[in-house]
């Protein structure tokens, strides 16, 4: 098991992990992503819907256009949309770097 988060509260996310289930956004109510993200997913996140503020944590979802993975990003965290604006000579190294956090993230929610 992982350490508690400090704030204790779980937030509750509308995404659902399914590698059966075809990937759909029903935003507001549900969004089916697949499991894992790939590597289309780096240039297609596309934000959906409005930014959500649950206690002090802002985010909003991100889902990929081209396979659906969806996952929440934190205000705070790694601005992907800066890197997103940078050459794509400079990627190279970032992808591994980039999915290796997705991931992580995801791991998070399912634990959650
Ligand atoms: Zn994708």
């Amino acid at each position: 098991m992982k350490e508690q988060l400090p704030q204790g509260g779980q937030m509750v996310s509308i995404i659902e992990y399914s590698a059966e289930k075809k990937a759909r956004n029903s935003y507001p109510h549900r969004i089916i992503s697949p499991p894992m993200p790939s590597r289309c997913c780096q240039a297609r996140m596309n934000r959906i819907g409005q930014v959500q503020v649950e206690d002090d944590s802002r985010f909003y979802y991100k889902r990929c256009s081209h396979c659906g993975f969806t996952v929440r990003e934190f205000m705070s965290a790694i601005d992907i949309e800066r890197l997103l604006g940078m050459d794509v000579s400079d990627w190279g190294d970032r992808t591994e770097a980039w999915l290796d956090r997705i991931q992580h993230e995801v791991e998070t929610e399912r634990a959650a």
